[in-house]
């Protein structure tokens, strides 16, 4: 099979490394003589993967024994409905910097109420929200997207206020290094920078973890999965093995490295869509700009056309933009290498 370069937003490119090994572990996982696909989820070889992993996390994000680290089923859409069922009080506060923070805000409505403090939402999130100096109000927690995946934006500076922060880093979890412990509470899908979809990571404070703010079911409730050792039910074995190798390639590569060959993928991609007059980004604040997903248009279809027809000529998928505002959408997640960048600009710059 020839690999093609896939820029896909999520599911994602794995890091080959990665896949070579897992599809190995198909064929017998460790001389068990059965597949990972067959380990049991409640076993001393899942038990492993479970703590090697948890560990690894607390590594990479430089924290302690005072968060608990969980994978869960569900996707993105659960944590936006457990957050609140568990966490919200009286009131909670949202940042609405894309489709997916307003989807958390959505389906916070269903649990309480629901304050959207910042909302880029009017003019179709081409630019992040600018957030008020002060919120007061009794919020249980403020919530926020740290990478919108649809507009490509990126907060890179972390709001400042005294209640519990609470951020779905779903599309740049691992993308460099980061203050995690600012974080009361953090989210991941596995699918874009941390292995395949079903798998989701939830990191949270221990002391947030206390502040459960009612009764619920167990398979709701956060401090149930943590006792039950991310095993309530039974656990994506496959899942979370694949996030395992993920996180031993990130650790291996390092943070530090990953966030240096980011920046310059990203630099050399928007360098080119910025001196391009076929092309235009979607996002002109460049302070705003995501290293992760970047969003352009062409000024006429027939270029968007011939870009797409060089791309699926020259191995290279994914590129099509999201259906909100059309154009291109490229995933530099941290598998993508320089190299596969290097040759998407050659394209782009040879459009004329
Ligand atoms: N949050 C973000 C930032 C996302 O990009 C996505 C999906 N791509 C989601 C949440 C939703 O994830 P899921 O489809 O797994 O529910």
């Amino acid at each position: 099979m020839k690999r093609k370069i896939n820029f896909n937003a999520g599911p994602a490119m794995l890091p080959a490394e990665v896949s070579q090994e897992a599809a190995l572990a198909i064929e017998e996982y460790k001389n068990t003589g059965i597949s990972i696909l067959e380990t049991q989820h409640r076993g001393k070889d899942f038990e492993e993967i479970i703590e090697e992993s948890k560990h690894l996390v607390r590594l990479l994000c430089n924290i302690g024994d005072d968060y608990e680290v969980l994978w869960m089923q569900g996707g993105g859409r659960l944590q936006f409905s457990l957050i609140p069922m568990n966490f919200l009080l009286h009131r909670a506060a949202y940042i609405d910097s894309g489709h997916w923070a307003n989807q958390a805000i959505e389906s916070s409505k269903f649990v309480g109420d629901t304050v959207t403090i910042a909302s880029t939402r009017a003019i179709n999130y081409s630019q992040l929200p600018e957030l008020p100096k002060a919120i007061d109000g009794n919020f249980s927690y403020l919530h926020i997207t740290t990478n919108n995946t649809i507009y490509g934006t990126q907060w890179h500076e972390l709001p400042k206020y005294d209640i519990p922060l609470i951020a779905d880093m779903s599309s740049d979890i691992f993308s460099g290094k980061r203050d995690y412990t600012l974080f009361d509470m953090f989210y991941a899908v596995a699918q874009k920078n941390l292995g395949i979809a079903g798998n989701t990571l939830v990191v949270i404070k221990k002391e947030l973890l206390q502040r459960q703010a009612r009764e619920l079911a167990p398979i709701f409730c956060y401090n149930n999965h943590v006792l039950e050792n991310s095993i309530l039910n039974t656990a994506n074995v496959f899942g979370i093995y694949v996030s395992l190798l993920t996180l031993r390639w990130i650790n291996k590569k390092t943070l530090v490295q990953i966030e240096k060959e980011n920046n310059q993928k990203a630099k050399l991609l928007y360098d080119a869509i910025d001196t391009n007059p076929h092309f235009k980004a979607y996002i002109q604040e460049k302070s705003d700009r995501s290293i992760m997903n970047v969003c352009f248009t062409a000024h006429d279809t027939l270029i968007e056309e011939k870009l797409l027809d060089s791309c699926s000529d020259n191995n290279i998928t994914g590129i099509k933009g999201h259906r909100s505002i059309g154009g291109f959408r490229v995933s530099l997640y941290n598998a993508i290498t320089m190299n596969d960048v290097k040759k998407l600009v050659t394209l782009i710059n040879s459009i004329n």
